[in-house]
């Protein structure tokens, strides 16, 4: 089995380079995989699934259909940018949620994925604010908003959330140590691949007697790239 995995795309209209090397790899390499994994934050911001109306998503969304059309098993995971995704993006792309984390035998290595975000457990503010947004009542208040309010509260939210990262120490926005550890330990594994950190790498990492790894994903903010799980020795791609 090959699988794939890439996050925190962080797709939107203003980055045309980050789009167009999405169509290049749904269209290349992503083909000849079994699957492919979809991270979190494949979106900068989603408002609900309504916003496949708009024409930008609704392109994205067709590349994404022609991939499961051609048998290519697509799982996503949402990102905190896009946790909004729901049935109707899945419906419309041929794709699975994945709730988060999740635990998929790849290869006969048991693999914890994860967006990332719940490891970062030193930044309390945005723990909190997690919470609350993942609350069914906040999402249901939100969602009962009108297209264009939701859209400027999240513009609003993300200005805000660019100033206070601004002040937090860069340790703060990386994972905390002890949260790798005990997921990895909960879930009895030896490796672990999540985004969100935009810190893409191999991290050896001790539980108890066992050597584990936990791989992070490049953003696409960047060049970009992805993770490839086939036989023998993962590989992180950059594009
Ligand atoms: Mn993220």
């Amino acid at each position: 089995m090959r699988a794939l995995f890439a996050s925190d795309l962080h797709l939107s209209e203003d980055r045309p380079e980050a789009n167009e090397r999405l169509i290049t790899f749904l269209e290349g390499k992503a083909r000849s995989a079994d699957a492919l994994y979809l991270l979190g934050d494949l979106f900068e911001y989603w408002i609900g699934d309504d916003g496949l109306d708009e024409s930008f998503n609704a392109v994205i969304a067709g590349f994404l259909r022609d991939l499961t059309r051609r048998g290519v098993r697509l799982s996503v995971m949402h990102g905190n940018r896009d946790f909004l995704i729901g049935e109707r993006f899945c419906r419309e792309t041929g794709a699975q949620l994945l709730a988060d984390p999740t635990l998929e035998e790849i290869n006969g290595v048991k693999t914890l994925l994860m967006h990332g975000d719940t490891l970062c457990t030193d930044d309390v503010d945005y723990q909190s604010w997690r919470a609350t947004a993942r609350s069914s009542a906040w999402q249901q208040q939100f969602l009962a908003q009108p297209v264009a309010e939701r859209r400027s509260a999240i513009l609003a939210l993300r200005e805000k959330s660019k100033a206070v990262i601004q002040e937090k120490p860069a340790a703060i926005m990386d994972v905390n140590r002890d949260a790798v550890r005990e997921a990895l330990r909960c879930h009895g594994v030896r490796r672990l691949v999540h985004g969100h950190t935009h810190r893409p790498g191999r991290h050896a990492v001790q539980v108890d007697a066992r050597r584990c790894e936990r791989w992070v994903l490049p953003d696409w903010y960047g060049r970009g790239g992805y993770l490839e799980l086939a036989r023998g020795e993962p590989r992180l791609v950059r594009f």
